[in-house]
């Protein structure tokens, strides 16, 4: 198969290296590993191959086809959103589901399901039961391996966390669960009240800064590239692209990418996203189009059609430039990309 004119380049080192970064910030809790939306992006096999392997054990996941996906690995998987009666059938031996609410639980007892993990709500008011079902006796006679709760506002300064993490304490010894686990990425930096038995991370892990505390401990993972497929050369006056964003105040060298907003390279990178070639930064013009992209090559007149160009794509400051999240930055990635580990 000839190659992909796009590429992630994927630095192993830095994904472990963000792993055991969160594993000591966890203290003496245990550290996972969330790893759904195909590990953020990245592509979850490499991903948990890679965690596993550095000692990693708790792996979740949103879905069961991501399950099913991940199944060759034999490491142990949890199925963030529970089952459907959809899912009881055909569900892969050793993953447990998280159950969300008193239906899932009844489903799970129903089919005799054994181990599984519970969610609590305890404010978010997304997922998870109640605490005040919990203390009616919800959970009885459940195999219960993890209680779990979820953090709102863990990327932020605010009362919510401390009461989320009372509430959820109050449950400790409370129920038949072995292990209990609140905290995502950013909850880990939220001290040691935070950690339980079992830390979460999912962003953090890809090179994403949930929080100051970790803008010097957390290593970039990914750095997207894409190949110049023609060089042109536009007069002054003349525009760029779609709807004619661009005019060009003098001659101007420009190379077309093959990259665009089909590869979550989206339209908000229009006009300031910004690509590297060597050390010579160059500034994006006009609009973004769905497989291309047209760059200022002024600074690097010596590109050509074939070589590889990367695009800034530093997760903080390109949050910061575009207005989209890092979540969003990492999950957007799409599947035309060679994905290279190194
Ligand atoms: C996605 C997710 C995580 C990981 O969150 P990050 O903010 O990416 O670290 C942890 N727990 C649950 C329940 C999640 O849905």
């Amino acid at each position: 198969m000839a190659s992909s004119p796009l590429r992630l380049r994927l630095d192993g080192a830095a994904l472990v290296h963000n792993w055991k970064t969160l594993a000591a910030m966890s203290g003496s809790a245990t550290c996972g590993a969330a790893v759904k939306a195909d590990g953020y992006g990245l592509g979850a096999h490499e991903v948990v191959k890679r965690l596993a392997a550095a000692g990693c054990r708790d792996f979740f996941v949103a879905h069961w086809s991501e399950a099913r996906a991940l199944a060759d690995l034999g490491v142990t998987l949890s199925v963030l959103h529970g089952v459907r009666e959809e899912d009881i059938a055909d569900r892969p031996a050793g993953v447990r589901p998280v159950l969300n609410s008193p239906e899932q639980i009844a489903r799970w007892r129903q089919a005799d399901g054994g181990a599984c993990d519970v969610m609590v709500d305890t404010g978010m008011n997304r997922l998870g039961v109640s605490t005040a079902d919990v203390a009616a006796g919800l959970l009885e006679g459940l195999q219960i391996e993890t209680l779990m709760s979820h953090l709102a506002c863990a990327d932020e300064d605010s009362a919510m966390n401390d009461r989320q993490r009372e509430r959820f304490a109050a449950l400790a010894g409370r129920t038949t669960a072995k292990r209990m686990s609140l905290a995502n990425s950013a909850g880990i930096a939220l001290g040691s009240g935070y950690h339980f038995d079992l830390t979460r991370p999912g962003l953090a892990l890809y090179g994403g800064i949930a929080r100051a505390e970790f803008a010097t401990a957390i290593r970039q993972v990914v750095q997207p590239e894409a190949q110049v497929l023609q060089r042109r050369s536009v007069r002054a006056g003349e525009t760029v692209g779609y709807n004619a964003t661009f005019t060009a105040p003098a001659d101007t060298e420009v190379a077309i990418l093959n990259i665009g907003y089909a590869d979550g390279y989206l339209r908000c990178f229009s006009g300031k996203g910004r690509a590297r070639f060597g050390g010579a930064e160059l500034p994006v013009l006009g609009r973004v189009s769905m497989d291309l992209l047209a760059i200022d090559i002024a600074a690097a007149p010596g590109v050509a059609e074939g070589d590889w160009v990367s695009l800034s794509y530093a997760l903080p400051e390109t949050a910061a430039l575009t207005g989209l999240s890092e979540y969003e930055l990492l999950t957007a990635l799409g599947g035309r990309y060679a994905r290279l580990w190194f």
